[in-house]
């Protein structure tokens, strides 16, 4: 029986030497691996009471969607500055070189709501992190954070303590 983890390819130097690239396409384009991810995904999920899932661009999406469809949640996008059409609140965080700025609707979430956040993987947590401010600025509560993969070296989850942070598969 076939975990996840055996689905995921592993690039070694893309897209720069040193880094170790998991590529989720492999998991997506089999039957299995797809419907896997999104059970153990969800399974993480199982005894979280909340509202709405939000997913960051673009891979958040593609593991997002699918938990928010199952559960008859509603799914908001996390997006890259510019895309999104209404009024917004955004956040810049840091990268490896430079700065990027991540948007919410401001009417994407409403005061009180339980926010699940569904993202690929966490790296150095700096995304989420952003994404969790802007969540709380619209008066949401982060009941949990859920990753396929967790890269534990980048130390992501010290940029969330105090969360409920949880992955399917965890990379040293
Ligand atoms: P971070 O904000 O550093 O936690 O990383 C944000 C996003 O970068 C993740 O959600 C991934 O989509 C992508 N990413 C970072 N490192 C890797 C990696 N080694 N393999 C695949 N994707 C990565």
């Amino acid at each position: 029986m076939k975990k996840v983890e055996d689905y995921v390819r592993s690039i070694p130097d893309f897209p720069k030497e040193g880094i170790v690239f998991r590529d989720v396409t492999t998991v997506l384009q089999d039957p299995d691996g797809f419907q896997l991810a999104i059970d153990e995904i969800d399974n993480l999920l199982k005894d979280v009471d909340y509202d709405v899932v939000v997913g960051p661009e673009s891979r958040g999406f593609i593991f997002g969607v699918p938990i928010a469809y199952k559960n008859h949640k509603g799914f908001v996008p996390a997006r890259k500055k510019g895309k999104l059409p209404c009024e917004t609140v955004s956040k810049e965080y840091a990268l490896e070189y430079g700065t990027a700025v991540v948007e919410l609707h401001k009417d994407s979430i409403k005061p009180g709501q339980k926010v699940v956040i569904v993202d690929d993987l966490i790296a150095t947590g700096g995304t989420i992190e952003a994404i969790i401010k802007l969540i709380e600025e619209l008066g949401g509560e982060v009941v949990k954070v859920v990753f396929l993969m967790e890269l534990e070296g980048l130390k992501g989850r010290d940029k969330l303590k105090g969360y409920n942070v949880d992955a399917v598969i965890k990379y040293e």
